[in-house]
């Protein structure tokens, strides 16, 4: 049992942590310190660094880190990050898979006219319970963004923490989420990306196993190390980053 004054530490934590992540510019001033010993990767090794909401006051901070990752590796398409894993790519530096969590409305607004401009691939995991809620797309929206050549993956029902879930919940979750997925848009959809996504935390082996079954080809989850070839697709690792970080707070995350 923890001591009071630990319980009382660890809730001002979480409250520091809550009020960072609404003001992601000072959060991006506090990760910085610790991004000063890192620096952005110059070896060869995958990244999977994905975003959520992009607010217009943030799409030239977005743009910055773009064109950064783009200056120092190659920018590869989900299927291409999956062929270095599968080592039918050879790594020759820091290559870049770029994707978007949950399903907001700035992903047609910012996001996608951004990345047609600088022609960068990216995908898109799409909880599906949030399409048509407000400041979330539309299931035409969803269909432009598809037509427009960018892939969609799934990102659960109902973005809850999936090992807090019973089994049928899980299966639900993973699956009724692809099938929809697949209905709306007519296509196959097969990656999928855990909410919150810390392995024995948020999600266990129970949902990767499902996902399997269910015939995704891959399972993404929120550590953090690079990739390399002969790892599994069905543990990618990713980097979560916030447009409005400097870069400083942006090699916390991706770093050799
Ligand atoms: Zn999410």
């Amino acid at each position: 049992m923890e001591a009071p004054t630990a319980i009382k530490r660890r809730l001002n934590e979480l409250g520091l942590r809550t009020r960072l992540r609404a003001r992601p510019r000072a959060q991006g001033r506090v990760l910085a310190p610790a991004g000063l010993f890192r620096r952005l990767p110059s070896a060869p090794g995958l990244f999977f660094p994905f975003y959520h909401d992009v607010l217009p006051e943030y799409s030239g901070d977005l743009r910055h880190h773009l064109l950064r990752m783009r200056r120092i590796g190659t920018m590869v398409s989900y299927d291409e990050g999956l062929e270095v894993l599968a080592g039918e790519r050879p790594l020759t530096g820091p290559a870049f898979c770029l994707n978007f969590d949950d399903g907001h409305a700035s992903w047609r607004d910012v996001v996608v006219p951004m990345l047609l401009e600088l022609k960068l691939p990216a995908t898109f995991f799409v909880t599906t319970g949030l399409i048509g809620r407000p400041g979330n797309l539309t299931w035409d929206d969803l269909r432009d963004i598809r037509r427009a050549g960018f892939p969609v993956g799934s990102h659960t029902v109902s973005h809850h923490r999936l090992a807090d879930q019973d089994d049928a919940e899980v299966w639900h979750e993973i699956v009724d989420s692809k099938k929809e997925l697949e209905d709306e848009l007519g296509v196959e959809v097969r990656d999928f990306a855990a909410p919150y996504g810390y392995p024995r935390v948020d999600f266990t082996e129970r949902e990767v196993r499902v996902a399997e079954q269910a015939g995704y080809r891959s399972f993404a989850s929120t550590r953090r190390p690079a990739m390399h070839a002969g790892d599994s697709p069905m543990w990618i690792r990713r980097q979560g980053l916030h447009p409005a970080w400097p870069l400083m707070a942006v090699r916390t995350r991706v770093h050799d």
